[in-house]
């Protein structure tokens, strides 16, 4: 995959929708594998800049027929965008800005098995030393969080990391070998402030190799003893945590404390959620698998909008957002990564997410600068068209 070339680039930062709110929804657009260009597979995803993505018409025939639509987001990463691209301009930056000074954030990347989440959050596996270009966020995280830590010298740090693993609504910790695949249970307490999972553990983390061990090491438990490793890991959800507290003298002697976190989380496939033709414990596994990411639709999209301030939100009803309620629910800040495959053979798959991502959010797409006016004609062309091609669902 090439690097963005600068004009590409400068269209990602035009389309750089990001703003102040507590949550950040931004669409990442993988390459067409080569599997996939063998099979002569084609791309049905557009980008007519602005943090817009256009996906084609399905023709007639079975759920066919629809017209071509228009999403908006804050952000939309193309193909060619780099893993570096992704710490930039996602808004990722600032909520490790956001948990240092206390807040409680999360990122999480939704999407079908296979569209790049996991790409997306670690990169490929064994991707301890040397640094590479393939990094993922986590990582790339990590490294900024140290750079942070490092300017605010007037604060003593402590961090701490967990890394648990939710399969079947039972929470399995992936750092612990010893309770690992015996499932720990969730309870809630005031002291905690919220949901916490009894005796997971914790680790100490000085330095950023610390980190980066927990990530390695969960990441390998993880996949123990897994004969298909992408058919289970679709059918799990990940949290890794990064517990940040400082304190800092305040002028007459006393201490201010902080409590800030940062959540990872890696989502079980999209596509699980429609798998209800299948019985006994796969159809447990998707029916636990569709309500914990319908509840976390709920909470999120409660997040962006006023209207439903005040509404009751479900967070008990699945692990995964009981987990999750402090900063979903708090004054944390979200940031969503929406996942997706250009390809046509995953076309339905694709609209889904856009329109899980798209509910999440709903984005008025503001006025976009271009660098080159014979470009900015284009796009504007372009959009012209697709806006009177679309049902426009979301604008
Ligand atoms: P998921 O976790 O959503 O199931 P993966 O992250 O495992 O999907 O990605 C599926 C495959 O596609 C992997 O081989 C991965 O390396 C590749 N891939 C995903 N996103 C990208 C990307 N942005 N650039 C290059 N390869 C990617
Ligand atoms: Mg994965």
């Amino acid at each position: 995959i090439e690097r963005l070339d600068d004009d590409n680039l400068q269209r990602i930062i035009a389309s750089y929708n990001q703003d102040e709110d507590n949550i950040n929804v931004v669409v990442r657009v993988r390459p067409l594998s080569d599997k996939e260009i063998k099979a002569g597979d084609d791309m049905v995803v557009q980008f007519p800049g602005n943090g817009q993505v256009m996906v084609d018409a399905i023709p007639g025939g079975p759920g066919g027929g629809q017209k071509a639509r228009l999403f908006s987001y804050n952000v939309v990463f193309e193909p060619a965008a780099t893993q570096e691209d992704v710490l930039q301009y996602s808004g990722m930056k600032r909520l490790i800005e956001m948990a240092v000074e206390g807040f409680r954030c999360t990122c999480f990347c939704y999407g079908q098995t296979g569209s790049g989440k996991t790409h997306t959050l670690t990169g490929p596996p064994g991707l301890a030393v040397p640094y590479s270009d393939d990094h993922g966020l986590v990582f790339r995280s990590f490294v900024y969080l140290f750079q942070l830590l490092q300017e605010h010298t007037g604060r003593t740090f402590v961090l701490k990391a967990s890394f648990l693993e939710i399969y079947n609504e039972k929470v399995i910790d992936l750092l612990n070998p010893g309770t690992c695949r015996k499932p720990l249970a969730v309870r809630w307490s005031k002291k905690a402030r919220g949901f916490f999972v009894e005796n997971l553990f914790t680790v100490d983390c000085e330095e950023l190799d610390d980190l980066m061990a927990v990530l390695e090491e969960g990441i390998r438990n993880r996949s123990v003893g897994r004969h298909n490793m992408n058919d289970y890991s679709s059918r799990s959800h990940t949290i890794l945590s990064v517990h940040i507290t400082s304190e800092e003298p305040s002028e007459n002697g006393v201490f201010i404390s902080r409590f800030g976190k940062i959540n990872f989380v890696d989502l079980a496939g999209s596509e699980m959620t429609k798998k209800t033709q299948s019985e006994g414990k796969t159809l447990e596994e998707a029916n636990n698998i569709n309500k914990s990411l319908m509840v976390l639709g709920y909470c999120i999209a409660s997040l962006s909008d006023p209207k439903r301030k005040g509404t009751h939100i479900p967070y008990r009803d699945s692990k995964l957002t009981k987990l999750l309620a402090d900063s979903l629910a708090g004054n944390g800040v979200t940031l969503m990564i929406a996942c997706i495959s250009p390809a046509r053979s995953n076309i339905f798959e694709t609209i889904n997410t856009l329109r899980y991502a798209a509910r999440a959010k709903k984005i008025r797409t503001k006025p976009v600068v271009l660098m080159d006016p014979r470009e900015a004609l284009i796009i504007s062309l372009k959009r012209e068209v697709a806006s009177l091609q679309s049902e426009n669902e979301y604008l």
